[in-house]
């Protein structure tokens, strides 16, 4: 956990989130500034930076998220019209959040 980190402050319930899903490894809550009509954040519960910084130790939390944006997916009933799975990574990546999210976009239509 660290101390500055937004999304370890919704995580530890010192900031508001509209939560949509938790478990022992990740959340799911909505992006404050969603860029669809359904734009939900996948956020392990440990502090993990970025992609770079996954490890061996981390194999079972990425295929959770993955898991969990295709069930995520079915109950916003988006799962046959299509969505889009996205990590930014870094700076260069579009990245402002140093923790690691997956961006679970659709609902367009
Ligand atoms: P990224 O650019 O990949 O780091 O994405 C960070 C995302 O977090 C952006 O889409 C923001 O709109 C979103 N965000 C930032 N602060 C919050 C917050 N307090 N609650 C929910 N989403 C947030
Ligand atoms: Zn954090």
């Amino acid at each position: 956990m660290e101390k500055d980190c937004v999304f370890c402050q919704i995580i530890r319930g010192e900031k508001a989130a509209d939560f949509l899903y938790q478990d022992e490894s990740l959340v799911v809550f909505k992006d404050i500034h969603p860029h669809a009509p359904i734009h939900l954040l996948i956020v392990p519960r440990r502090h993990i930076r970025s992609i770079n910084d996954l490890t061996e130790q981390d194999r079972d939390v990425i295929s959770e998220m993955i898991l969990r944006a295709g069930e995520m997916a079915r109950e916003h009933s988006i799962a046959e019209s299509g969505y889009k799975l996205l990590f930014n990574v870094e700076r260069g990546g579009g990245q402002v959040i140093p923790h690691l999210h997956l961006h679970l976009v659709g609902g367009w239509g």
